[in-house]
């Protein structure tokens, strides 16, 4: 107990950005070293699915990935490390960045956002989770037992360096693999890591404003599949719905952040407002549809009875702070 609350009262840090004080019981290089290792490994899982960096999907995400971390260079763990882009062939809703920055991106996430702005966010988001060091602070932070367990795997690991004791080294690190990064985020680190995702995307200038519109599109995509299980990367995320309306809080921040750094004007419609009317327009449409003929319009599925009323009031969501005039935004 006295070895805990030594443990506890010295490791206690704060939070980069958000100055919110936590607990860690790695050091940042041991955390760092682990990283690298972890990518290593994903490195051997995914060789046969990796796309060539001559891939425009890779191209694309290499862009918004160095433009980011370009944008956000004043901020030390972003310019600490270099940030290296991997895209993997498969179906999977799914992007993670360690800390050390090795950015994964699923071509499943590529196929489902709709733009530029929406992959920038999401890469911001994901970016932030690292650079905040979630992972470690979430195996310190959630179980006891798992605080002790890493403490002493850190103490095995240190001890027993990995060449001389292959096997054991090779076991512990997987052990603290598991426990740093493959578990789901608390609600508040979300949280935390969706308002540092909005701040770094705005800096980058992207419209933050699609940020919302893209867990609009998750939720009637949901609907439309009928699927009651999520995708990987989203069970372990807060629902749709809390997620549009908490970025929704946020954007007249981003925006004026967005302002403050020299961007391009955004066009003056809202995409929310755009989103909320077509799905309105569609959904009118369809109605007339299938009261005259019983059938589907092409091209847009049967929409279930129970699409939420919030997604079609063209006025549900909170108005920007900041209107601009010309068209064009680069990211
Ligand atoms: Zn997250």
């Amino acid at each position: 107990m006295v070895i805990l609350s030594l443990l506890l009262l010295t490791h206690l840090d704060e939070s980069p950005l958000t100055g919110r004080t936590r607990l860690l019981v790695f050091s940042r290089e041991s955390y760092l070293e682990l990283a690298a290792l972890t990518a290593e490994a994903y490195m051997e899982e995914f060789a046969e699915l990796l796309l060539p960096v001559t891939d425009v999907r890779h191209q694309v995400v290499e862009r918004v990935v160095q433009h980011l971390a370009q944008r956000n260079k004043d901020i030390p763990e972003v310019s600490d490390v270099s940030w290296t882009v991997h895209v993997v062939q498969g179906p999977t809703v799914n992007a993670f960045v360690l800390p050390n920055g090795e950015v994964f991106v699923y071509t499943g996430m590529l196929e489902t956002v709709t733009d530029v702005h929406q992959l920038t966010i999401i890469l911001g988001h994901e970016m932030a989770h690292a650079l905040l060091g979630h992972s470690a602070e979430q195996a310190s932070l959630s179980h006891i037992l798992d605080l002790l367990s890493l403490v002493l795997l850190s103490a095995i690991w240190a001890l027993c360096p990995r060449d001389s004791l292959a096997v054991l080294g090779h076991w512990v690190q997987q052990k603290l693999s598991q426990l740093m990064f493959s578990r789901p985020y608390s609600r508040k680190l979300e949280a935390e890591a969706d308002q540092v995702g909005l701040q770094l995307a705005a800096k980058a200038c992207a419209d933050v404003r699609a940020g919302p519109v893209f867990w609009q599109q998750m939720e009637i995509r949901d609907q439309l599949s009928g699927e009651p299980s999520l995708p990987e990367w989203l069970s372990t995320h807060p629902s749709h719905r809390n997620r549009t309306t908490h970025l929704d809080r946020l954007i007249p921040q981003a925006l004026e952040l967005r302002q403050s750094c020299v961007c391009p004007a955004l066009p003056a419609t809202d995409p929310r407002a755009v989103f909320s009317e077509t799905v309105r327009v569609l959904l009118e449409k369809n109605k007339r549809e299938e009261a005259h003929a019983a059938a589907p319009i092409h091209g847009l599925p049967p929409v279930p009875a129970g699409l939420p009323a919030a997604l079609l009031a063209p006025n549900s969501l909170p108005a920007s702070s900041h209107v601009h005039q010309e068209n064009k935004t680069s990211v």
